[in-house]
């Protein structure tokens, strides 16, 4: 991995924005705000962006009271960041970083929308976990100007971002966004717009190859974790790590890299899995997956 000085970073003064105000829109907005940008953010929900504005606010005090950031540099951060209460007042950003909902259709119909709102200059980046950079950015009249900038849950907490480039991207953009994540203390890695990009791609056999081994009886999940775990050397195992992902976001990840793969078995859903999401049992955000959190 390769890490550069910050030489085309956005300058500080670049108004950032971001669109939805979920777990990562929320996340990357603290991100940018704490390094120093002033960043808007944007959601269809109302009351959605106020909500995630409070409560990086607090974030940043608990920081402060930490003593993981000074109270100054908290404060600051916070009046950096307000909500948005439409893509109108968007108008002057110079990165707009969208972490909507994961249907392409909905986001090429955002960035349709932004062309028309935003400065010829401005940067369009895409949180996507999945969908193809390439396809969300065709149709644009500037395609070039949109790439990958793939965060980790939590965003504040992961360092990885993976720079993605579909096939239009300009490549100086590309440069652009992974100096300014670097300043923004992050680790970017630069990778192609290919079905699950880098992490999500090296990842899908864990999960799958867990779940066969459930279906097969070999053992049970807390077995397969603690082995992996313990002998494995991961940190999770994978069982316990889809309950934290949520398998609703882990189940469309899966099927959406299985389709883009002509849905090639290797990449195959689980029905075990595809019960779980039928029952609403997300995982920890819903107080029951694999494991009971109630
Ligand atoms: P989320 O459901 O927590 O948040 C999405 C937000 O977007 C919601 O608040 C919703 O109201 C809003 N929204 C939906 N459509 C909108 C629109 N047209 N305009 C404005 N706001 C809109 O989802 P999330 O987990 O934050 O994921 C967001 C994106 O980030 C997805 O593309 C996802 O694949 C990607 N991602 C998720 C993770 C993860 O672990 N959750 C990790 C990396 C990337």
């Amino acid at each position: 991995m390769s890490m550069s000085m910050s030489k085309q970073a956005l300058p500080l003064s670049t108004p950032v924005a971001v669109i939805g105000a979920g777990a990562m829109g929320a996340g990357i907005a603290q991100v940018a705000a704490q390094a120093g940008h002033p960043v808007r953010l944007l959601d269809n929900r109302a009351g959605a962006a106020e909500q995630a504005v409070a409560g990086i606010r607090a974030q940043l005090t608990k920081l402060a009271d930490k003593g993981k950031l000074s109270p100054e540099a908290a404060q600051a951060a916070a009046e950096r960041l307000s909500a948005a209460a439409s893509s109108a007042e968007l108008a002057d950003a110079g990165l707009v970083i969208e972490a909507i909902v994961e249907n392409l259709e909905v986001k090429r119909a955002l960035f349709r929308e932004l062309e028309a709102i935003c400065g010829a200059d401005c940067i369009f980046a895409t949180n996507t976990s999945s969908i193809s950079v390439t396809a969300i950015a065709a149709g644009l009249q500037r395609p070039e100007r949109l790439v990958g900038m793939h965060f980790f849950n939590p965003a504040p907490l992961m360092a990885l971002v993976e720079i993605v480039s579909g096939l239009a991207s300009e490549r100086q953009l590309a440069d652009t966004l992974f100096d300014t994540a670097a300043a923004w203390g992050k680790t970017p890695v630069h990778a192609k717009s290919t079905p699950g990009f880098i992490v999500n791609r090296v990842a899908r056999p864990y999960y799958a190859e867990g779940l066969r081994l459930l279906q097969e009886g070999a053992a049970d999940c807390a077995t397969i974790d603690a082995v992996m775990r313990e002998a494995g050397g991961f940190r999770m195992g994978p069982f316990e790590l889809m309950d934290m992902i949520g398998h609703d976001v882990n189940f469309a990840v899966t099927k959406s890299v299985w389709n883009a793969f002509y849905q090639d078995p290797r990449f195959q859903p689980s029905l075990i899995q595809q019960e779980l999401v039928d029952a609403g049992f997300i995982g920890r955000k819903s107080g029951r997956g694999f494991y009971d959190y109630r």
